[in-house]
């Protein structure tokens, strides 16, 4: 199996390294012939010293010239336009998206346009490129499987019955950092804090998305691309000890769920080998010491981001664009401290009231739209 890992030095894609070479201790032949990474030229460095591949990208072109002194026999690309070629490479079985952020979605459809299967951690693909996604699967035979953890559950879920029994789709949450902190406090809780997530250590910009649910509310949409199942079937529940990573309700009244350990390590090695499952020694879920299984419903009041993120979703067009750039802008701004934690939900929802296009999606259309919205937060005063 010949494998491309796009966002190689990220918390997935390293993730996705540790269950490759579990995977090939099983006896599995995965091979890395192409790495895409951004700044981390160290780690990439690394990387490229254990498994060898034939041609890397990076983002920036100083990047390239580091890596080309120091491994004379590798291909080096930069830029956006690396990734796609990465995601393009000739006799490439299986490509892992595990970049974060708008420029996930040309490497996504790049691979798809080839016929090829992606391993999908890049929510961002769905959230704001989903039709166009939507139209590459249809054209050229492709597939996605899903490395988010919910999606992995749901998949596996979905598989108990036929997909026109399907009630609804029930997605979990944990809540984030503050679930149970007094609404008031809200505009005054500091990065740190907002760091520190209870279950899963990931990367900054999904920490912050969990704690204000915009990363529940891009779940939503990835499911509905994923599974072809319309909004109003598909619900988020709090559940803050993620357990259950997520369920599917059927028409009978039964409802089937997906547990396991938190560990992304698990859901990535279903998407890199699935349907198989094979032990590679992940960690192992012992319910006696799990104990409970809490579930309660969300509050909108507290996570007033997921609402509007769905509102982008159901307006459809470049609006998910808008409300995904404009939220990485103000994540970026409130890590900074600039603004209050509250203000990335307000600068949001004032970014897609302003926003007015009604064209049709395109790759052009998104690229402006992402533009907008990042100068627009920018400038967002709270
Ligand atoms: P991360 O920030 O840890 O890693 C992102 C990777 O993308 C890095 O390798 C980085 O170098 C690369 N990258 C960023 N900008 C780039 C650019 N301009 N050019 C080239 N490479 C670039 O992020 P992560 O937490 O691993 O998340 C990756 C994706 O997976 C996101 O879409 C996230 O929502 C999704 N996801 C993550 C988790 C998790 O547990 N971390 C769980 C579910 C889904
Ligand atoms: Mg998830």
């Amino acid at each position: 199996m010949r494998v491309v890992i796009l966002g190689a030095t990220g918390s997935i894609g390293t993730q996705t390294i540790d269950v490759i070479s579990r995977l090939n201790r099983a006896g599995y032949e995965f091979e890395l012939v192409g790495l895409g990474a951004g700044h981390n030229i160290e780690l990439l460095a690394t990387q490229i010293e254990a498994f060898r591949p034939q041609v890397v990208s990076v983002a920036e072109e100083e990047g390239t010239r580091r890596l080309a002194h120091r491994f004379p026999d590798l291909k080096v690309m930069a830029g956006a336009d690396g990734l796609v070629g990465l995601a393009r490479l000739d006799g490439v079985d299986l490509v892992v998206n595990a970049l974060v952020g708008a420029i996930g979605l040309r490497p996504t459809l790049a691979a798809l346009e080839r016929g090829r299967t992606v391993a999908l951690a890049n929510k961002e693909s769905l959230v704001i490129g989903g039709e166009l996604v939507k139209a590459a699967l249809a054209a050229h035979g492709g597939r996605i499987v899903p490395i988010d953890s919910e999606h992995s559950a749901l998949l596996q879920a979905l598989s108990a019955g036929r997909r026109d029994e399907v009630r609804r789709l029930i997605i979990t949450a944990s809540g984030g950092p503050f679930l149970r902190t007094p609404l008031p406090e809200l505009d005054t809780v500091r990065p740190e804090d907002a760091l520190r997530h209870p279950n899963w250590s990931m990367g900054a910009r999904i920490t912050i998305d969990s704690a204000t649910m915009v990363n529940k509310a891009f779940e939503v949409i990835e499911a509905h691309y994923l599974f072809a199942i319309p909004y109003e079937r598909i619900e988020p529940v709090i559940h803050p000890s993620s357990v259950v990573h997520s369920l599917v309700e059927y028409r009978d009244g039964s409802v089937i769920a997906q547990l396991a350990a938190p560990d992304m390590r698990i859901p990535i090695q279903y998407a890199l080998v699935y349907p198989d499952r094979p032990d590679t020694g992940l960690p192992r879920l012992d319910l006696a010491t799990v104990g409970t299984l809490a579930f309660e419903p969300l509050d909108p009041e507290r996570y007033p981001a997921f609402e509007a993120v769905l509102f982008a979703a159901r307006r459809g067009g470049t609006a998910p664009a808008v409300a995904n750039a404009a939220d990485e802008v103000l994540v970026h701004r409130f890590l900074a401290g600039e603004i209050p934690f509250t203000g990335i939900a307000r600068g949001i929802a004032a970014a897609l009231a302003a926003w007015q296009d009604d064209s049709p999606l395109s790759l052009e259309g998104i690229r402006a739209a992402d533009a907008w919205a990042r100068g627009f937060a920018q400038e967002f005063a709270t």
